[in-house]
């Protein structure tokens, strides 16, 4: 059986591209919520390698835990994992900020990301190998205005992938940060809660990275030589130099 590939949301954006990517070498493990999303990639992804898929929402642990446990035994020796799961939940001042975004993006993107992580690591240190990819961001660089929460999530992630580099370098596991600007994905239709018009703002007279291209990047990192870790990468459109500053042609 090929090695396997753990993917957090894999139903959309980069997670979709990564999973796609990965196909040619890897078996899959495909979470998400959305179950439809997740059986249609699975057919999908099935004429090019064996797919697991996994609906449950990332802030519940004992879900995680019951859903991995119901995998068959050989499916449990996970090789890579990717932590991708995340978005951003609203865009306001900090006085202004709804706790229930605060909530969803800390339970999702930084404690979501440490139950899978918690789950996942034992089997790598077992069987002395593995490789763990954290979506990061710019904003986990860079605070920008109204960013406030949603950068503090991604800062922790940035904080997580430099103790999990510490705590696993005994462990012949590589550990690495994947931190991009623009992608044109489902991010900002979830950041402003299905509104359009604000959403496609965000990509407005710039052309946008795509989750294909952040993907490959993924992939190359992954099939870097056995002495080479990649430990944090920074990944702009040609427009985009920092968190605010974006030439819109
Ligand atoms: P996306 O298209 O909205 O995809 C987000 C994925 O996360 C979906 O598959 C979604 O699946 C999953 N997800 C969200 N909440 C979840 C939950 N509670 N439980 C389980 N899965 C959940 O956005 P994306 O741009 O690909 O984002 C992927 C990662 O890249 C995120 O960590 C994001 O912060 C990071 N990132 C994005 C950008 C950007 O500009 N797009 C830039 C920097 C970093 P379900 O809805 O099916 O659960």
């Amino acid at each position: 059986m090929k090695k396997i590939a753990f993917i957090t949301g894999a139903t959309s954006g980069i997670g979709y591209s990564v999973s796609k990517i990965l196909a040619k070498d890897y078996a899959l493990i495909l979470c998400g919520r959305r179950e439809l999303r997740l059986k249609n990639i699975k057919d999908e992804l099935s004429k090019i390698t064996e797919v697991y898929t996994l609906c449950y929402d990332i802030r519940d642990n004992e879900s995680l835990n019951k859903s991995f446990e119901s995998l068959p035994t050989e499916w449990k020796k996970v090789y890579i994992l990717i932590n991708n799961a995340g978005n951003a939940h609203g865009m306001d001042l900090i006085h202004e900020g709804r706790i229930s975004d605060w909530d969803a993006m800390i339970d999702i993107n930084v404690k979501g990301l440490l139950y899978v992580s918690k789950l996942i690591i034992p089997i790598m240190i077992k069987f002395n190998r593995g490789i763990i990819i954290n979506l990061g961001s710019i904003a986990g660089k860079e605070v920008y205005p109204k960013g406030n929460v949603y950068c503090a999530s991604k800062y922790a992630v940035d904080a997580i992938t430099k103790g999990m580099q510490v705590d696993l370098n005994n462990y012949n596991i590589k550990v690495c940060s994947v931190n991009p600007g623009l992608v044109e994905t489902e991010f900002a239709l979830v950041r402003f809660k299905g509104d359009k018009e604000k959403a496609n703002l965000v990509y407005d007279k710039i052309k946008p990275l795509t989750p294909d291209d952040v993907a490959e990047v993924i992939y190359f990192i992954i099939n870097r030589p056995d002495n080479v870790n990649i430990s944090d990468i920074t990944i702009f459109p040609k427009n985009q130099a920092s968190s605010t500053v974006i030439n819109r042609e």
